[in-house]
């Protein structure tokens, strides 16, 4: 799950977790990342691993948003800030926007909610509180565009 994670990573370069420790489910973060390209990293830990997105702009209640499905992260990535320094894989800065609990609303379970390409979520943090929704668009080239909103109810 986290081969591909740490094929682009030098773990003697840069100061983030190469994982595999740590089992746990239930948390999700929102890392506001200020690399090339400003985003906010979406992650949610689903069986001892973090499926992660790209949020192309700061997430609210009142807009949809484009999120880049990227590859999985560790698990100990959830409390990972600071800097990955200059010529390394996602050089910039790290920080954490939000995290908190989140559940999975949906009957079915949230594996299967990511291969069917419809994620729905309650989320508990600071910024962001109550229902929102992942929806998978359809593949446009090799990146995996999602829309993450806010759910009306
Ligand atoms: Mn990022």
């Amino acid at each position: 799950m986290l081969d591909n994670y740490r094929k682009k990573r030098d773990f003697s370069k840069t100061d983030e977790p190469e994982g595999g420790k740590k089992k746990a489910e239930g948390r999700f973060v929102i890392q506001k990342h200020d690399a090339r390209t400003l985003h906010y990293d979406f992650r949610l830990e689903v069986n001892g691993a973090m499926p992660s997105w790209a949020v192309t702009k700061e997430p609210n209640d009142a807009d949809r948003r484009l999120a880049i499905r990227t590859e999985d992260h560790p698990i100990e990535y959830a409390k990972f800030e600071g800097k990955i320094p200059e010529g390394q894989y996602g050089a910039g800065s790290v920080k954490i926007w939000d995290s908190g609990k989140y559940k999975n609303i949906r009957k079915i379970s949230m594996p299967e909610s990511i291969k069917e390409g419809k994620i729905e979520v309650s989320l508990s943090g600071k910024n962001l509180n109550g229902n929102y929704a992942m929806i998978r668009m359809k593949p446009r080239g090799k990146q995996e565009a999602w829309l993450f909103f806010r759910m009306k109810t």
